[in-house]
């Protein structure tokens, strides 16, 4: 069994982001990156169904700008065995674009299981499994936070409004997951080193024959709006007494 997983260089999550001057996104230069901490789940998971002697195969795959190597050399140092590098420097990368790209990949590789993080915490888009899914008209069990690998099919408990569900798909599936699945290991520093030696394949995306040209155009992005700090009152009946108000004004 081979297991897939999607890894991307995010602005790392102790950071308070702030919006370039020109409005234009996020600024990411001097900023310190990291992988998506969805993600290291997604590593986490594959690297405890290998432990369990589920999984011959771990194949971690980040698309973007050659830093995403650092990424890739972490997922490798969890426990990864081998790396690859869509590269790509120019084109903002969108979540179809992206999902397009490991669809070319997964149909290179061929994996039982592809397992991507639920969302991205810097564009908080919560679209790429979904739509790989789709693309590849396979199986998905998204939000998992419980993950029971068979021969043919995987269980998969997902977190959902109501609580949880628990799917069986038949493999192969795409599989994206939620906080709650697994705590990630640290990386030790003899296992760096070992990462170092781990095989890391770069393609470039035009290699691929993928259209990657982005469908949004992002207008602006601005900062919330500052909240008014709250007040304290002294009584229950102060508190009923100023809902009350507040609510006629609305
Ligand atoms: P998103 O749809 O952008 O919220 O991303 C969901 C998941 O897709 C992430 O947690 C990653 O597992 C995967 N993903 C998104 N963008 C990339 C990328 N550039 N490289 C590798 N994986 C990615």
């Amino acid at each position: 069994m081979k297991i897939l997983v999607a890894v991307k260089r995010a602005v790392d999550y102790n950071v308070k982001v702030r919006v370039k001057a020109d409005y234009s996104g996020v600024e990411t230069a001097n900023v310190k990156m990291s992988m998506n901490p969805f993600d290291e789940i997604a590593v986490e998971e594959a690297i405890r169904l290998q432990e369990a002697g589920k999984v011959r195969e771990i194949v971690a795959v980040s698309i973007g700008v050659s830093a995403c190597q650092e990424t890739l050399r972490t997922a490798l140092a969890m426990g990864a065995d081998r790396g690859i590098l869509v590269e790509e420097n120019e084109i903002e990368l969108q979540p179809l674009a992206v999902a397009k790209i490991l669809k070319s990949i997964v149909e290179r590789e061929q994996p039982n299981l592809v397992i991507l993080g639920k969302q991205s915490i810097d564009d908080d888009a919560n679209q790429t499994g979904q739509m790989l899914a789709a693309l590849l008209s396979w199986p998905q069990g998204t939000f998992a936070s419980k993950v029971e690998l068979g021969d043919y099919s995987v269980n998969v408990t997902r977190e959902i409004d109501g609580g949880l569900e628990t799917l069986t798909l038949n493999l192969p599936a795409v599989i994206t997951t939620d906080l709650r699945l697994n705590e990630p290991r640290f990386v030790k520093l003899p296992n760096i080193m070992k990462a170092k030696k781990k095989v890391l394949e770069i393609l470039k995306s035009t290699d691929l024959g993928v259209d990657i040209t982005p469908r949004l155009m992002t207008l602006k992005v601005q900062e919330p709006p500052k909240r008014q700090a709250g007040i304290k009152v002294d009584t229950v009946a102060a508190l009923v007494d100023k809902l009350h108000r507040e609510a006629q004004v609305i």
